[in-house]
């Protein structure tokens, strides 16, 4: 593969190129070393003079301290020369794969790899230079092998996928968490943003927007991640015909809402908190919204370390909140929406600081009052509900049983409990709200393509792992299983329909433990859900009920720790405390809750608890197989999906069982992938180079193990030992015939004539499928190399 145009490649990548061959010198500063960098490779073999003119040229420049400029005039004058990209780009070109050569490239700053059509990014945990509208520009309708290995060359990809072929696309970005996905999703928009040249600029800026609100409410600093995504996001761009941006959509997945009210050790809330803290604050407006000016309220400060001053005088969160405002603006938010979402924000962490005191007399001990009134009359205020009204409903319930309305009292425990639950559901669904709301004030008027851009809540193993992480795996099991299928399973049909022998396409599949937790009626999930309905239930009848029912390989009880479990995940072990497990799925929000919340004056509030209750939640979910419906190749939506709006809220009670936080997760799933089979996939597997978030650091131990568990290691054997190439008769003759056919002859394209190029060609080791030619990795590189000597 040649570049076309050696002038526009040297000119955007002079810096990039200077830097890398300047720091490769400096590691070994001798010319023929030099000679062998894959850099200068790229000038045409044969032009051994230029190759060395370039590397005097650079130990020059090197010697006169001018470290990032190449003299690429000098090399645009040549109009022999002939630039490559690296054999190295994709793994699959290469005979065997070795940390070594992947070291090599992080070292050199190339953090993208191919695999195939796979794309590898490294994160490199600096700013590069590499994502500039210069950049843009050169991954604009080139061919992949042009240029080296890029984000954007993955969403030029998508979106020309799109154009042509006038389908949907679907990038799906996997990785750790910390390992670059969320960076890796603003990249794609960026560029397709830039390729989607929306005639409306005021559009583009919108839709570049969205991430950084959305995330201001979705990301929080965890032990992994500083601005790590905890809830899973499904953004869809949306295009003309001709490929013109006019539109976004996203759809959120499980937010960790329990983050509101409760952080590990050394992890903080959603940033949106410290945020308006910041920025309230130096807007003088902290009293306005009644938040407490000297002790931070317990939300954002459970461990009591008194950060107040750090909160307020920190210059990142008053810049954040500052585009947050922005952002709310140019979408198109209503100052009064806006003014709502702060108040909000503000009762939440009001409601926070509400205590409770148990009040004993002889005939009642089981009853509880607020004793001081501050906090609770702050809530209610920002709320724009009664104070009275509130205190009731976190303090006592109402209970129908035979006809009859009786109200049971809360023990202290109790009502601090509806106290945190109804701080869930009033972020929960503020975050559905402003979610919703940008769909709304961006919803694309014409009907058109779409190219979808996933980026979850990356795999996670903590010290302590809860019900959150299970969830945040197993979705990440699922991701890894739809990987497989395209990668792997699509592979073997093929050589199967095709009558070719399928066995070289093994791989680990990980179905077995995806059933394990989807299965039903004794998956976890059900078995989890089952318990949950037994009020009686407590943390060690769940694990017996575990321990009895769930007999793989995959899950086991461990001897010395109590009240835990162990799964073997596809990327590794994870020992889970079932702590809290059954209350977090249960996810109760009392009846009393809604109903006062549903009297506030704040059209906001009364909009956000007014949905209908979620009726046909539970015969959803019988109808649900988690497993990849029939249609899974098939670009048709399951009818499915246009209920998920109806289960929206899962803590609410409804009249039929109740609906758990693990049926509404397995209907997520489901609707999640239901979106992403219709479209064309594209993946993106983000690696994490090291676990101290250092630049230039790569943990070679770290770095192989990612490659192995998701897959890549396999994927490069199975295209290198199997048949990367499969190309129809009819298109290999059309490509190749002047290899045995004179150039006016124009041959039947039949399978004959298809053998007798191969023959003439003196190719081994390929195969006759029924319809295609089964190639070999090296084969297209020889047939390209005798075509370009005819
Ligand atoms: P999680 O699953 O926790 O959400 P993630 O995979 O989304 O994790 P990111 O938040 O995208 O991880 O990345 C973590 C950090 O790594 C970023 O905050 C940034 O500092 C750095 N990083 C990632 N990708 C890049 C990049 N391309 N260039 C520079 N820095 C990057
Ligand atoms: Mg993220």
């Amino acid at each position: 593969p040649t570049l076309r145009n050696p002038e526009q490649w040297c000119r955007s990548f002079n810096h990039f190129i200077g830097q890398c061959l300047i720091k490769d010198f400096e590691a070994r500063p001798s010319v023929t070393h030099l000679l062998e960098h894959p850099f200068i490779k790229q000038v045409h073999d044969k032009d051994v003079a230029l190759q060395q003119q370039l590397a005097a040229l650079i130990q020059e420049q090197q010697e006169a301290g001018c470290k990032t400029k190449t003299k690429h005039e000098r090399i645009n004058t040549r109009k022999t020369l002939i630039i490559q990209s690296c054999p190295d780009d994709d793994l699959v070109n290469l005979e065997f794969l070795d940390e070594v050569r992947f070291n090599k490239r992080y070292d050199e700053l190339q953090v993208y790899t191919y695999v195939g059509d796979i794309l590898i990014a490294l994160n490199p945990f600096q700013n590069l230079s590499i994502y500039s509208p210069q950049f843009s520009k050169l991954y604009h309708a080139v061919k992949r092998v042009d240029n080296p290995p890029h984000i954007f060359a993955t969403a030029d990809a998508a979106y020309r996928g799109m154009v042509t072929f006038c389908k949907d696309q679907c990038i799906i970005i996997s990785g750790e968490s910390g390992a670059g996905k969320t960076e890796s999703a603003h990249l794609i928009v960026q560029h397709l943003t830039f390729l989607g040249k929306a005639n409306n600029r005021t559009l583009r800026e919108k839709i570049l927007q969205v991430n950084p609100l959305v995330e201001a409410f979705g990301n929080a600093c965890t032990a992994i991640n500083d601005n790590s995504s905890r809830f899973g996001k499904y953004l869809e761009m949306k295009f003309t015909l001709t490929g013109a941006v006019i539109g976004a959509k996203i759809s959120e997945y499980l937010l960790e809402k329990s983050r509101v009210i409760k952080q590990a050790t050394g992890e903080k809330n959603f940033h949106i908190f410290y945020y308006i803290y910041a920025g309230l604050y130096h807007e003088d407006k902290l009293k306005t919204y009644r938040l407490p000016d000297r002790t931070p309220p317990r939300y954002i400060d459970s461990q009591h370390r008194k950060v107040m001053q750090d909160i307020v005088s920190s210059k990142l969160y008053k810049e954040q909140f500052d585009a947050i405002q922005e952002g709310f603006r140019n979408i198109g938010f209503t100052e009064e929406e806006v003014t709502s979402v702060y108040r909000i924000l503000s009762a939440i962490l009001n409601t926070g600081n509400i205590e409770f005191a148990a009040i004993t007399s002889q005939h009642q001990t089981d009853k509880s009052e607020v004793p001081n009134s501050e906090a609770l009359e702050n809530a209610a205020s920002l709320l724009s509900i009664g104070p009275e009204e509130l205190q009731e409903a976190l303090t006592s319930q109402c209970v129908v049983t035979r006809g009859e309305t009786i109200i049971r009292t809360n023990t202290v425990d109790k009502a601090t409990d509806v106290r945190d639950a109804m701080s869930k559901a009033l972020y929960g669904r503020l975050f559905s709200w402003i979610v919703n709301r940008i769909n709304s004030l961006l919803h694309a008027a014409e009907s058109g393509m779409n190219v979808g851009i996933l980026d979850i809540f990356g795999f996670e193993n903590f010290k302590k792992n809860s019900f959150e992480q299970l969830c945040i795996n197993i979705a990440n099991e699922q991701i890894q299983f739809y990987f497989n299928q395209h990668i792997f399973a699509l592979e073997q049909m093929e050589y199967q329909s095709e009558g070719v022998d399928a066995s070289l396409v093994e791989y680990e599949d990980n179905r077995p433990i995806l059933d394990m937790f989807l299965q039903k009626p004794m998956g976890l999930l059900s078995l989890m859900d089952e318990e949950s309905r037994f009020p009686q239930a407590t943390d060690q009848t769940l694990v017996d009920k575990f321990e009895d029912n769930l007999r793989c390989k995959y899950f086991w009880i461990p001897k010395r720790v109590e009240l835990c479990f162990g799964i073997q995940h596809y990327a590794g072990k994870v020992m889970y405390n079932v702590d809290g497990f059954l209350e977090k799925n249960r996810d109760t929000l009392p009846a009393d809750i809604v109903v006062v919340l549903r009297t506030s004056e704040n059209k906001l509030l009364q909009q956000l608890f007014s949905s209908p209750l979620t009726k046909t939640a539970e015969m959803l979910i019988d109808v649900l197989n988690y497993q990849i419906p029939t249609s899974y190749f098939i670009s048709a939506k399951p009818h499915y999906v246009d209920t998920m709006e109806m289960m929206r809220h899962p803590e609410e009670t409804t009249n039929m069982r109740r609906q758990t936080v693990a049926s509404y997760f397995r209907y997520s799933l489901m609707d999640l992938l239901s979106k992403m089979v219709v479209g064309q996939p594209h993946f993106v597997r983000c690696i994490k180079p090291n676990d101290d978030r250092q630049a230039l650091r790569f943990c070679k131990e770290r770095v192989m193990l990612q490659l192995r568990y998701t897959g890549i290691l396999e994927t490069v054997n199975i295209r290198r030992q199997g048949y990367s190439h499969r190309i129809l008769f009819e298109e290999f003759v059309n490509r190749y015939y002047y290899l045995a056919f004179r150039a006016h002859q124009m041959p039947e394209t039949s399978k004959e004539n298809a053998v007798a190029i191969l023959e003439r060609a003196k190719l081994k080791d390929w195969v006759l499928g029924t319809t295609k030619v089964f190639l070999r990795y090296y084969h297209v590189e020889q047939l390209n190399l005798l075509l370009r000597e005819v």
